[in-house]
């Protein structure tokens, strides 16, 4: 009876190493999202600053573009100022283009400001790539040192499933079915019961005829309060004498 007792507490050992392997690697997918996260924020944020310096280059080009046709239309403007016939037509004309020159004076300070705006922008994204690359190497070297930990707990589920196998071979079958059951609502689902016949799954209390006859049979029962499998904690305490 005790070596029965022994082969369903082998089993019970691997289970739990089981279970706590499982639980060990259940974090690592986590932390790998959190990573990623983090090394996706890092490229947001360079292509913010990138998209920053585009916007720049766009205005500046804008405005470049409207005072090249800004000069080809005063260009066009003087050269009819002399086919104006009265003094009143051509200082009219005049005035405008003095108008339109001033304006491209203002729009070319514009553009070389956005030109400066934008050299110190492309400074920035310069930064902000260097930091990347330090952060993305970091990063990326985390979520591969992940990956291996995961790899390899995998390979040790695959080895203690193995090993579940085997001792579950050492199981009697009608003793396998009825811990099966239990383990998948509680475990341990095998545990011993301690004098005055306290059941250690659940803390209460079994009858003392029925703990008597445990101590008694060296056997297994089932606690009438949380239904796990129980036997004495004398029986697997010491070797068998009987
Ligand atoms: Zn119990």
């Amino acid at each position: 009876m005790r070596d029965k007792l022994l082969a369903l507490a082998a089993l019970q050992k691997v289970d739990l190493d089981i279970a706590a392997l499982k639980k060990n690697a259940e974090a690592y997918p986590r932390e790998m999202a959190e990573l990623e996260k983090q090394l996706n924020a890092a490229k947001a944020a360079v292509d913010a600053e990138r998209t920053k310096l585009e916007q720049l280059e766009t205005q500046k080009r804008t405005l470049e573009q409207n005072v090249s046709e800004d000069k080809d239309k005063v260009r066009k403007w003087e050269g009819r100022l002399s086919e104006q016939r009265s003094t009143r037509e051509y200082s009219a004309l005049a005035r405008e283009i003095d108008i339109a020159k001033k304006g491209q004076v203002t729009m070319t300070e514009e553009g070389q400001e956005l030109g400066r705006q934008a050299l110190v922008q492309r400074e920035m994204v310069k930064a902000k790539e260097t930091d990347f690359t330090a952060r993305t190497k970091n990063l990326v070297d985390r979520i591969d040192a992940l990956k291996a930990k995961l790899a390899e707990v995998e390979a040790e589920v695959r080895s203690v499933d193995l090993k579940r196998a085997e001792a579950a071979k050492d199981v009697e079958a009608s003793l396998l079915r009825q811990y099966d059951v239990i383990r998948k609502k509680r475990m341990p689902a095998f545990v011993p019961v301690s004098h005055p016949g306290t059941c250690s799954g659940c803390r209460m209390n079994i009858p003392p005829q029925r703990f008597n006859t445990l101590v008694a049979t060296r056997g297994i029962d089932t606690c009438p309060s949380c239904t796990r499998m129980i036997y004495a904690a004398e029986t697997l305490e010491a070797p068998s004498a009987k």
